[in-house]
């Protein structure tokens, strides 16, 4: 296990018991599904299929250059299951962008508009890689 994914396994453990997950959007509607069938991006209001498309791409973008990031040699768990995307007008303000658990990660609409957004997508995409990876067993081999 590299280093750096140490510190971030640390830092996580502790944001996790910190914050409690956001409950998950209940009026999320499916609005598209990238052609590999990874990416499904659902929304509490109306999404046109460009806007969709060019969401995924960013996303799709930013789950890949994490994976470069990381080098991870299981590809599998990374892109399997699918990854949830839920991009809400009802987010509160201050919460830009959470990732929740191993496959779900919700942006508010607005802030996708915002630059800063880009870092948000692979800051919070890589605690999704990580979890997957934790799960498939780096943790207890490390442990
Ligand atoms: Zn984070």
């Amino acid at each position: 296990m590299k280093v750096s994914l140490l510190i971030r396994v640390i830092l996580l453990t502790t944001i996790t018991i910190a914050a409690p997950h956001p409950t998950l959007a209940v009026n999320c509607e499916l609005q598209y599904v990238s052609p590999d069938k990874f990416l499904g991006i659902w929304s509490d209001h109306k999404t046109n299929e460009d806007k969709c498309k060019s969401i995924a791409k960013r996303t799709l973008d930013a789950y890949q250059f994490d994976n470069r990031q990381e080098s991870w040699t299981n590809q599998n768990i990374l892109w399997n299951p699918p990854l949830r995307m839920e991009v809400l007008n009802s987010m509160k303000k201050d919460d830009y962008g959470v990732a929740v658990g191993k496959g779900v990660f919700m942006i508010a609409n607005s802030y996708l508009d915002d630059s800063l957004s880009e870092g948000t997508l692979a800051h919070e995409l890589t605690h999704i890689q990580d979890r997957r990876q934790l799960d498939g067993g780096s943790m207890l081999g490390f442990l």
